[in-house]
């Protein structure tokens, strides 16, 4: 995938519908009555044999002694793109989301929680820029936002959206130019169509209304674990216990095999506090109530 091909126009303002139009579906040369959308200059679409089709300024506009200066890229293109699409459209595939979660007390510590599958849903009411997004859909009376990516784009992880939202979805465009083969595609309008619609390749959320409950809910079942753990932690003990005076027969008077009110030290793992608890049953920490204390070392 060479960069050079990256910065071949694909889009441009067509005088006749005012619309974002393919290189493919305007005729060659300078009759496809085409601007830029950026400066206005008129372009000359471009259906050779060798580089993928393209619009190109004509130079013919740009003043002798003057270096073109446009900023209308390929990026700034397929986002124009994408972002009409979506206002003219009402379908959109929105990938499976799957969060990690650090478990405090698990065996293996690393779980993941689906907090939604992969769907295809119709939204209505398109807006442009709105909620710190680039297009914000209603999807049953909730907002979703959806944010274009390019390679350059900053880092949307510290954003807090509006917890309205239902989700903020991200479209990176890095790779959307491509067939599953790696060459540049002569009807991207086509295939971002296609894209928008039907795949979730491309897509991440970079937010989801119900990350939050999801999180919890599995905080919630994190710590009935641990309180299992303690719990079964706490009666091999006792076992340990009635054992022992079998063990050693020395101890058969002074130790009881109900002495289940053993005192005993146990180091919170939460708020390292030290205190003294019971051997059995539950011992949660006086100082902030955790289930997950051990003996201290
Ligand atoms: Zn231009
Ligand atoms: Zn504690």
């Amino acid at each position: 995938m060479l960069d050079a091909l990256m910065n071949l126009i694909p889009f441009a303002l067509s005088l006749e519908t005012n619309t974002l139009v393919d290189v493919a579906d305007v005729p060659s040369g300078k009759k496809c009555g085409c601007i830029c959308p950026s400066c206005s200059i008129p372009l000359i679409a471009k259906k050779g044999d060798v580089l993928e089709w393209h619009f190109a300024h004509d130079s013919q506009f740009i003043e002798k002694d003057q270096e073109l200066s446009c900023d209308y890229s390929w990026a700034v293109a397929v986002k124009m793109m994408i972002k009409q699409l979506l206002l003219e459209g009402n379908t959109l595939a929105l990938p499976e989301y799957i969060i990690n979660f650090q478990s405090i007390d698990y065996p293996r510590g690393k779980r993941q929680i689906k907090v939604t599958d992969s769907s295809i849903i119709h939204y209505e009411n398109p807006e442009l820029k709105l909620l710190e997004c680039d297009v914000t859909v209603e999807v049953k009376g909730k907002k979703l936002g959806i944010i274009l990516l390019t390679k350059h784009s900053f880092s949307n992880e510290d954003t807090l959206f509006e917890q309205a939202l239902l989700g903020v979805l991200a479209i990176s465009i890095e790779n959307v130019g491509y067939d599953d083969g790696g060459k540049a595609v002569n009807h991207l309008r086509n295939q971002l169509r296609v894209l928008i619609e039907s795949k979730t390749i491309a897509k991440h959320w970079l937010y989801h209304g119900r990350e939050k409950a999801e999180f919890i809910k599995a905080t919630e079942q994190d710590k009935l674990l641990s309180e299992k753990i303690a719990y079964i932690r706490a009666n091999e003990q006792e076992e340990w216990l009635r054992e022992k005076p079998r063990n050693k027969p020395e101890n058969i008077i002074t130790q009881k095999p109900t002495a289940t009110l053993k005192k005993k030290q146990w180091y919170c793992v939460f708020c390292k506090f030290e205190y003294q608890g019971y051997l059995t049953g539950l011992n949660p920490c006086p100082q902030c109530n955790s289930h997950l204390y051990r003996t201290p070392k």
